[in-house]
């Protein structure tokens, strides 16, 4: 599908950086689209106009980058954030989960308390690669009781096949590779 001038201009300020963090990965570096005022507001507006004001009642933003995209868009929707962050960095009674890396094993926490139960929730990143770390996210939601009413990304990397592992979620993101 070809770009609209709007997710052109996005995929424009997107930098790619070959070999890091290891050989073999092309890094997609949204850095130089967080500075962009143009492209930051963009990508807010998207996902907000995406799931619609008063959908949800919690964003989720996974830690780090995650954290920047996930935060406004709560704040537009006039819902509550919570960060789920890598284990031991959350200071209160957490729920974990681990998932398969490429090489080893990650482990993603919450705080138990962080959702009630029937709340609905959104889930943010900035890159949708193989889905664990989204999936996981959602077992961690759906653990402590909320409803994962949908996932957004900046980036989507579809050769991956990320959404695979999230089957049965409305899944949305502004620029595929
Ligand atoms: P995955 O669990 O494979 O979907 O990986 C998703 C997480 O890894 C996201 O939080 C991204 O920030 C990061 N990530 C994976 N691949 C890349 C990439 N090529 N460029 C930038 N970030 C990536």
């Amino acid at each position: 599908m070809t770009d609209t001038p709007q997710i052109a201009r996005l995929r424009a300020s997107v930098r790619d950086v070959p070999d890091f963090p290891k050989p073999g990965i092309m890094f997609k570096d949204i850095t130089p689209l967080l500075a962009d005022e143009v492209c930051f507001s963009t990508v807010i507006d998207l996902i907000v106009a995406h799931f619609g004001r008063g959908t949800v009642d919690k964003v989720v933003g996974i830690e780090a980058r995650g954290f920047i995209v996930a935060s406004p868009v709560a704040y537009h929707f006039g819902a509550g954030f919570v960060p789920v962050r890598k284990a031991g960095k959350l200071p209160w009674d957490t729920r974990s989960e681990s998932y398969a890396l490429e090489y080893g094993e990650e482990t993603l926490e919450i705080h138990a308390d962080a959702i009630k139960p029937g709340e609905r929730v959104a889930i943010v990143d900035d890159v949708l690669a193989t889905g664990g770390t989204a999936s996981a996210t959602a077992k961690l939601i759906e653990g402590i009781g909320g409803i994962v009413y949908g996932l957004a990304f900046i980036i989507e990397l579809g050769f991956l096949h990320g959404r695979k592992q999230l089957e049965g979620y409305d899944v949305v993101s502004l620029i595929e590779y």
